[in-house]
Formats: structure tokens, sequence, C-alpha cells
């Protein structure tokens, strides 16, 4: 919240400096605004006294500190901070689960950067396997619609986006991977990890050896990574099954805008039961266009577990997602007979 007031007050729609753009817009109303911000000082100071014993606190001999797991409340003491953790502690757990919450629905509703292809720029239509080629020279997802204008521009059996030529590509794909996962490149050791996990391009079959890749594509920051490894934790086959601990990989995640891992949230929130939280991270998967969460959203309301005008509401941003994913060659490539050969 505070981040995006600082970021309104220093930068301008048009990204001009502040003084070329800012300064001479008059104020649309000369009244004086009364906004929320009034309030804060009141609130404020009534937090300003111990929770147990209700000393005030000042500069010198009374400081407070905070209950730094919910920061509802202040204590002047460990012992204050003590004798009040009976009371305290359901209001502050409460607290806790609604600030994980405000993250949790609040952040990741836009794509991350790596589900937007590097030539045109253009966000990836869902899902991305279907719809883009991972080149493995310069671990890129290139769109299906670049691959299609690069095959008509006649760059034939070249990587769209470095152009290193397919034949290299094939003859030695696990030389090119191994030298950028020397380079600490996550999408590097994700594609490893596929290999061993489908034992595919001369990788042995060994999940264990999977897992442990995706770990560290995981570390390095790969979402999808995520999206694995969670599966893993919630199917319990090649790792001890742990739902929380799946949960928490696609948690982190969903955060950061990956639409699978909050898709999956939406599942198993919806398995549990828990309809209301459930419909609310599907509604985001399918505002960023994933056609599973609208269906799932669908088949909800039609068994009464989410509202029509839930429903309305995911269908009109889904629709506005997908078509930001289109463009003229994207379009020929999904009408044409083109698929993987493309690339
Ligand atoms: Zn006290
Ligand atoms: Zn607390
Ligand atoms: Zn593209
Ligand atoms: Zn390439």
């Amino acid at each position: 919240m505070t981040d995006s007031v600082k970021q309104s007050d220093s930068a301008t729609p048009s990204g001009l400096p502040l003084h070329t753009y800012w300064l001479p817009i008059p104020p649309a109303t000369s009244v004086p605004r009364f906004t929320m911000s009034r309030v804060v000082p009141d609130t404020a100071v009534e937090a300003e006294a111990c929770a147990n014993c209700g000393k005030e606190g000042n500069d010198d001999s009374v400081k407070l500190k905070n209950c730094t797991a919910c920061f509802l409340v202040k204590y002047c003491s460990v012992d204050c901070q003590k004798a009040h953790r009976k009371k305290h502690k359901k209001a502050c757990k409460e607290r806790v689960a609604e600030l994980k919450d405000e993250k949790l629905y609040g952040q990741g509703h836009e794509r991350p950067l790596e589900d937007f292809c590097p030539i045109c720029t253009l966000p990836i239509a869902l899902p991305m396997e279907s719809n883009s080629g991972f080149m493995v020279c310069c671990t890129t997802k290139v769109c299906a619609g670049c691959g299609l204008a690069a095959h008509k521009r006649g760059m034939l059996g070249k990587c769209p986006f470095c152009r290193t030529p397919s034949r290299d590509i094939m003859k030695s794909t696990l030389a090119m991977v191994q030298k950028r996962m020397k380079a600490n490149d996550p999408q590097a050791f994700r594609f490893l990890a596929s290999t061993h996990y489908f034992g595919t391009y001369g990788s042995a079959k060994d999940v264990p050896r999977a897992i442990e890749l995706w770990r560290e594509a995981a570390k390095l920051g790969s979402l999808e990574a995520h999206l694995m490894l969670g599966d893993q934790y919630m199917r319990g086959e090649a790792v001890a099954k742990d739902e929380a601990k799946a949960v928490e990989y696609w948690e982190v995640a969903a955060m950061q805008g990956h639409v699978e891992s909050r898709h999956n949230l939406g599942i198993y929130e919806s398995n549990n039961r828990n309809n209301e939280r459930a419909v609310r991270h599907l509604m985001i998967s399918a505002k960023m266009g994933y056609k599973e969460s609208l269906d799932t959203i669908k088949e909800m309301f039609a068994d009464g577990h989410a509202l029509k005008q839930q429903y309305a509401e995911a269908l009109a941003g889904y629709q506005i997602a997908v078509e930001e994913t289109k463009s003229p060659d994207r379009d020929e490539y999904r009408q044409g007979n083109f698929k993987k050969s493309v690339y």
C-alpha cells in the first residue's frame, strides 16, 4: 500500500519528469479534501500504551515494543508481554492470519517476466507449453507467433531468439544446459530437472535427481520449479507427502504471479471445502487468462459454491487477459498447422 502511494508521488502516468507533467495540472477541485489520513493520529495514539499494564510510553524510561507477530499491541517489558500472552493469543493469531492473507491474495496479479516472449514482449497465452517453445541455447521461451514469423522470414532451422542452429541444439542439448547451469540460470536447472523426471534428451529417468534440481531452480527463483515441487509434496510419491509444504511452494510462486500455482491453491481449497478461499484464488488465475480456473469457477457456480456475479467477473477478466496475449502472428499460428515445426 505504502509502495504504491510513494510511486504515484514521484512518477507520472506518462513517465515524464514531475516538473513537466505533474505540476502544471491544477487540482480537480479547490475545495480542501478530507481524506482518511486525518484519522490516523487518533488510532496511533490509542496504541501508545502497554497492552498489559497500561503504562504509556515516553522518551526516557518507558519504551514500548510491538508484538512482532501482529503489530497490534505494544508492551513495556518482556514480563508484561508474557503476562498478557494468554489474553492476546487469539487476537494475535487471527491478525497474523489476516496479514498473511492480505499478502497472499493481494500479490501476484500480474504475470511474471518469465511468462513474456522476449521477441514480441507479449505475455504468452496459457498453457505456456502449447503456445511457446523453450530454447535451451538461450534458455528463453519464444512464443509460437514469433516462431512462425521467423519461419516465414526464411530463418529456418535456427533459434528465433539467439539464432543458434537447431542442428547444434539437438546435438548438444545437455552440454548447453550445463553451461547455463554454471551461470546459475534457474531455467537451465528447471529444464534439466524435467529431462530427468521424464527421462528425455539423453538424461536417465531419475525422479530424486529431478527433485534435487527443482530445489536448486526454485532457490534461484524459478516459479515453475515451485509448482513442480508443490506437486511432488502434494502427491507424496518420490518425497514424503506434506500438504503444508506443497501449499507453501505454491503460495510463494502464486504471490509472484505464477498462474498454475495460483490455480492449484484454488483447487486445494476447493477440495477442502473452503469454497470462499478457493474462489478468491481462482478468480485471480482466471483473470490472468487461465481457462481451467474459469471453468472451475463455472462448475462451482453450478454447484452453488460460487456466485453468478463472481463467475461473470472472472469471465470478463479472463477475456481481457486472453486479448492481451493475441497478435496477428499468434492468430496465424493457431489457425494453421505449423505446430512445433516452427522452431
Ligand atoms: Zn506493561
Ligand atoms: Zn500479537
Ligand atoms: Zn513472441
Ligand atoms: Zn536461442
